[in-house]
C-alpha cells in the first residue's frame, strides 16, 4: 500500500535525464517523502485526537481502542528502518539547506528514532499505555464504602477539620496508586527495553535528547534551582507549617501529607489571607474567560464553543487542550466549578489553546505545532496568573465589599507560594521519573518518600508501604514531561519580563493585569504563537526575549526576600 519514496525518487532520477534536467536533489528527495509520509500520517493523527477526546468524554473502552490503533498505525509507519535510513544520511550529510526543510528534516529524524522497533514491541507498547490510561480515567476512590470522585476527595483536603477524615481521603486518592503500579512498572520496563534497542541508555534519556533536550543540562536547571529556592521555600513552608498547627492542634512535626490541602503539596493553599474563591462563587467563569481573551485580541470563543466544560461520571477528571488538526479545530477539556482553582485552569488551558490557534496557519504541516511543551506551558502559566491578580480580578469579576489591598496580598502571597511550593515538587517528579527509569526494580515506595522528605519537606506517614507515586498519573500518561512544566514557569518568568519590557516599559518581572491590552496579545502572537516550530525553542526564546532559557527571572520573581512584586505594590 505505501508507495516508498525512496523508489519514488528513483523513478524520478530515471526519468528526469530524458528531459535533460539534473538528479533529483537531497531537497526534492525530502519534499516527496514528506508529502508521502503527511497523507499516510496526518489523517491518522486526526482521527487518533479526536479518538482521545471521545476516550476522555466518556470512558469507553472503544474509543482507548481507537486511539490506540492510531496511534500504533502512526508508529509502525514511522518504524520503517529504510525511511530511517534515508533520513538519517540525509541529516549527516548537511545537503538540506532550506530552514524549513532542515527543521522538519530534524522532526521526522526523531519521530523515527523513537519507533525503530519491531512491531510486536509497538502493539504491546501501545496496549499497555492504552490499559493503563483507562484504569487511571475511570478509577474513582472509594471513601467509607462510597465511591467518590477527586474532586469530591480533593474538597475534603480543603475544608476538613477532623484529621481522621483528612487521613481516610488522603488515602481514597492514593487507592488508584495501588491499582495501577504494577501495570505502570511493567510499562516503564517495556518502554526501557524499547530504548535500549535504539541504543539509549534508558527511555528517559532517549524521550529527552528526541525531544530536543539534553538530560545534563536539565539536572543542571534543577539542581541550580533546588539551592537557589531552598531558603526562600523553607520560610514559607514553616510560616504555612505554624498555621496548619495551630488549626489543627498539634506540634508542626506531627504535620502529615493529609493536613495539607493539596495531595501532593504541589500548590498553594487556596485560604492564605483573604480566600479567593469568595470572588468567584456564582460567577459564570466560562463568559469571564471569553471577555479576557477577546479583550486580547486572542478569541476563544471558538475553542470553548467545542470544549467540554462540565464534570460528568465516567469523564477525565483533570484539564487538557488539543489541536485536533492543526487547522483549526482546537478545544479544552474541563471540569469547571465556580472557584479560584478552576478559574486559573480554564485561563491555563484556553492560554495553550490561543497559541494553537494562532501559529501561522501556512507553515508546512510538521512545523504548525507549538514550540516545545515547555513553551506552550509557559504561555498556560502566564495566563492562569492573571486569576490570582488582584487588579485582574477587579477589571474581570469585580471585588464587591472586598478590600483591594487583601485581596492583593492573597493573590501575591499565593502567586509567591505557589512559585515555591511547585518548584520544590517539580524536584521530587523530575527527579523520581529519571531514577524510576534508571531502575525501575528499586524500592520506589521508599525513593519516592525520601524525595517528598527532602525537597518538600513533608514526613512521610508511619507504617506505610504503598506506591503512592504511581497515583500521580503523568508517569503513566506523559512520560517524562513533567520537567517541562518547571522548566516552562521559567520560561513564564522570563516571557512576563519581556512583556514588562514591551507593554510596560518596565525592566522588571512583575505580575500585571493583560485585561483589555490588545498589546500583550500582539506581542505573543508575533513573538511566540506565530513561529510555531519553525525555530528550536531555546532559539525561539532568545529571538523573543534576547536571551536562551534561564532561571533568573524566576529567580527574580520569586526568591528575591521581599518580592519585586510586592515592593512594586508598594506594601
Ligand atoms: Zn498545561
Amino acid at each position: 500500500m505505501k508507495l516508498l519514496p525512496q523508489i519514488a525518487s528513483c523513478t524520478l532520477v530515471l526519468l528526469l535525464p530524458l528531459f535533460g534536467c539534473h538528479r533529483a536533489s537531497d531537497e526534492e528527495k525530502l519534499r516527496a517523502f514528506i508529502t508521502t509520509h503527511l497523507e499516510q500520517t496526518e489523517p491518522l493523527m486526526k482521527s487518533g485526537s479526536l479518538a482521545e477526546w471521545n476516550s476522555n468524554a466518556t470512558g469507553e473502552k472503544k474509543y482507548y481502542d481507537e486511539q490506540a490503533t492510531a496511534e500504533l498505525r502512526i508508529r509502525t509507519i514511522r518504524s520503517n528502518p529504510s525511511d530511517f535510513a534515508f533520513l538519517k544520511t540525509l541529516k549527516e550529510s548537511g545537503s538540506v539547506k532550506d530552514p524549513l526543510l532542515q527543521r522538519q528534516l530534524i522532526i521526522l529524524f526523531n519521530n523515527f528514532a523513537r519507533n525503530q522497533v519491531d512491531t510486536a514491541m509497538l502493539r504491546a507498547l501501545t496496549d499497555k499505555q492504552s490499559a493503563v490510561a483507562m484504569a487511571f480515567n475511570t478509577n474513582r476512590g472509594t471513601l467509607a464504602g462510597v465511591v467518590k470522585s477527586d474532586n469530591e476527595l480533593q474538597q475534603i483536603l480543603s475544608v476538613e477539620r477532623n484529621q481522621d477524615k483528612r487521613r481516610a481521603a488522603w488515602e481514597a486518592l492514593k487507592q488508584v496508586g495501588k491499582k495501577v503500579a504494577p501495570m505502570l512498572i511493567d510499562l516503564v520496563k517495556l518502554r526501557n527495553q524499547i530504548a535500549r534497542q535504539l541504543g539509549f541508555e534508558n527511555y528517559y534519556m532517549m524521550m529527552l535528547a528526541t525531544d530536543e533536550q539534553d538530560p545534563g543540562e536539565i539536572l543542571k536547571v534543577f539542581d541550580e534551582l533546588a539551592t537557589l529556592t531552598e531558603a526562600p521555600f523553607l520560610s514559607v513552608k514553616q510560616s504555612l507549617d505554624g498555621e496548619l498547627a495551630k488549626l489543627f492542634g498539634i506540634a508542626p512535626a506531627r504535620l502529615r501529607p493529609w493536613h495539607y490541602e493539596d495531595q501532593f503539596f504541589q500548590e498553594a493553599p487556596t485560604g492564605e489571607g483573604t480566600n479567593l474563591d469568595l470572588l468567584v462563587k456564582r460567577k459564570n467563569v466560562e463568559a469571564v474567560a471569553r471577555d479576557f481573551f477577546s479583550g486580547m485580541g486572542l478569541q476563544a470563543g471558538d475553542i470553548l464553543d467545542r470544549s467540554d466544560l462540565t464534570p460528568r461520571a465516567g469523564k477525565y477528571q483533570h484539564a487538557y487542550e488539543v489541536d485536533i488538526d492543526r487547522q483549526g479545530d482546537v478545544r479544552t477539556m474541563c471540569n469547571l466549578s465556580d472557584n479560584i482553582y478552576w478559574l486559573g485552569t480554564l485561563l491555563h488551558e484556553l492560554g495553550h489553546g490561543v497559541y494553537s490557534k494562532n501559529i501561522d496557519r501556512s507553515l508546512p504541516f510538521l512545523l504548525r505545532i507549538e514550540a516545545h511543551s515547555l513553551v506552550t506551558e509557559a504561555i498556560a502559566k502566564l495566563f492562569e496568573a492573571q486569576a490570582r491578580n488582584e487588579e485582574w480580578l477587579s477589571a474581570m469579576i469585580g471585588l464587591g465589599k472586598y478590600d483591594p489591598a487583601a485581596i492583593r496580598k492573597a493573590g501575591e502571597t499565593q502567586q509567591r507560594m505557589g512559585g515555591l511550593i511547585f518548584s520544590r515538587w517539580s524536584q521530587v517528579m523530575m527527579r523520581f521519573e529519571r531514577a524510576l527509569y534508571e531502575n525501575p526494580d528499586q524500592d520506589l515506595n521508599t525513593l519516592w518518600w525520601n524525595l517528598v522528605e527532602k525537597y518538600q519537606r513533608i514526613s512521610r506517614p508511619e507504617r506505610r508501604n504503598e506506591p503512592d507515586w504511581a497515583a500521580k498519573i503523568h508517569f503513566a500518561q506523559y512520560p517524562c514531561y513533567y520537567h517541562n512544566y518547571m522548566l516552562g514557569r521559567l520560561a513564564t518568568s522570563q516571557i512576563l519580563n519581556g512583556l514588562n519590557k514591551k507593554v510596560r516599559q518596565q525592566e522588571q518581572t512583575v505580575e500585571f493585569s493583560f485585561a483589555g491590552l490588545p498589546a500583550v496579545g500582539s506581542y505573543l502572537k508575533t513573538n511566540i504563537f506565530a513561529p510555531g516550530l519553525r525555530l528550536h525553542w531555546n532559539d525561539l526564546l532568545k529571538q523573543a526575549t534576547g536571551e536562551g532559557l534561564t532561571a533568573r527571572f524566576f529567580t527574580e520573581q520569586y526568591c528575591t526576600k521581599v518580592g519585586r512584586t510586592s515592593a512594586a505594590t508598594s506594601h
